[in-house]
């Protein structure tokens, strides 16, 4: 098994090992401070007092209120709330909805699920770094528009989205906007009082949480219809036991995030720039993916010439390292990356790519332990391949 402290791990991208702090602040809720907010005791209401104040901490990470913040089983769940929640409950106003062709394949699905609801979905192309012009999402925008979904960064490249740009060609138009800001959220400042976003998903491990919670904020006075049904838990939006634990664990961790990220940030920003300067010095063929500057503080995503990101995974794998082909999502499929493709890249070169992301536990060795490694990991998979060509 991998273990972040002898091995390299520079894949935070795909899982984010739990805050010490976060297990420490859930730890009760799993035995003496166990509790359903539901129930009427006194049990039920020290519960019920505990999920109100993870909210409030959940709702101060974003800006929000916590009025404005439903708890779920992840982003994925969240992304379905919003997007489905929303299409259907506003239906009457217009049957379009506009997202754009480098989401996280979660929207990327549920955008196909609501064409065959009967809706109408335009996907907006990206330029070669995958950065959306906010003058081409406003050109997709019709009477009927009623829904844009647009990612606050990729979890693939890193590319950061003009989001204050577009919420702000959107206000007034009467389009809800959806931010995904799974990618974005503790690395980049997020605070839905100063822009005009609609409705937010956001997760847990991402931010040192534990998986399998999330959130989705959703600005007052915007309605949606609930995607699951039952108790009516959260306001009748998410039905279902709250996973109490889980959300004091994300709580914990938002409140970590807000305190640190300022100096978290420009320190995973240089360990990221040392990697991409020294990796495109020390390889030749190689370039990086993504946008050079607009892109999150943590990702560094390649491209090497006449190999495959596969055989340069496994053969890291072997030295101990950790890194990952592009989306964690869909590693394990032969396709190459939506988003690689849709920022114009051939199936050859999208192939021959590595996502390399940092976190709250990185440092200068591993950049050292990789750059030991990987220079000649390429030279050796590019002299057995005959895809590269030789000078
Ligand atoms: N959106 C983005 C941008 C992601 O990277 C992920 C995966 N971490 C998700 C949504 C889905 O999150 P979850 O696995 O918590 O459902």
């Amino acid at each position: 098994m991998l273990s972040p402290a002898t091995e390299v791990y520079l894949d935070y991208q795909s899982a984010r090992p739990v805050d010490p702090r976060v297990v420490g602040a859930m730890q009760p809720y799993f035995t003496e401070r166990f509790g359903n907010p539901a129930s009427l005791h006194a049990v039920g209401d020290r519960a019920t007092e505990t999920l109100e104040r993870c909210r409030a901490d959940v709702a101060a990470f974003l800006g929000a209120t916590p009025e404005e913040i439903i708890f779920t089983s992840g982003a994925t769940e969240a992304n379905n709330l919003a997007l489905i929640g929303y299409a259907r409950r506003n239906k009457r106003s217009g049957g379009h909805v506009v997202i754009t062709e480098v989401e996280h394949i979660s929207v990327m699905n549920i955008g196909k699920f609501l064409e065959q609801e009967g809706f109408k979905v335009t996907k907006v192309p990206p330029d070669q770094y995958g950065r959306i012009k906010p003058e081409k999402l406003r050109a997709r925008i019709t009477d009927d528009t009623i829904l844009v979904s647009v990612g606050w960064a990729s979890n693939e490249i890193g590319t950061v989205q003009p989001i204050d740009a577009i919420a702000e060609m959107l206000r007034g138009t009467g389009v809800t906007l959806h931010v995904d800001a799974v990618a974005a959220q503790g690395q980049l400042p997020i605070d839905m009082s100063a822009v005009p976003v609609g409705l937010l998903s956001v997760s847990s491990n991402d931010i040192y949480g534990p998986q399998g919670v999330g959130a989705l904020y959703i600005r007052k006075g915007i309605r949606l219809a609930a995607v699951n049904m039952g108790g009516g838990q959260e306001r009748g939006l998410r039905s279902g036991t709250e996973n109490l634990a889980g959300i004091v664990g994300m709580a914990a961790a938002a409140r970590i995030a807000s305190k640190e990220m300022s100096a978290e940030a420009p320190r995973l920003a240089a360990l990221r720039d040392r990697a991409v300067r020294e990796v495109l010095s020390a390889i030749p063929d190689s370039h990086l993916n993504g946008h050079p500057v607009e892109r999150l503080p943590n990702n560094a995503h390649f491209r090497f010439d006449g190999i495959e990101g596969e055989s340069l995974l496994l053969s890291l794998r072997d030295e101990g390292i950790a890194v990952a082909t592009g989306s964690a999502c869909s590693s394990k499929t032969l396709a190459p990356s939506h988003t690689l493709i849709s920022c114009g890249l051939l199936h050859e070169e999208a192939h021959g790519s590595l996502e390399i992301t940092f976190g709250r536990f990185s440092e200068e060795s591993d950049v050292d332990r990789l750059m030991e490694s990987l220079p000649g990991v390429v030279q050796r998979l590019r002299r057995l391949s005959p895809l590269y060509r030789h000078k």
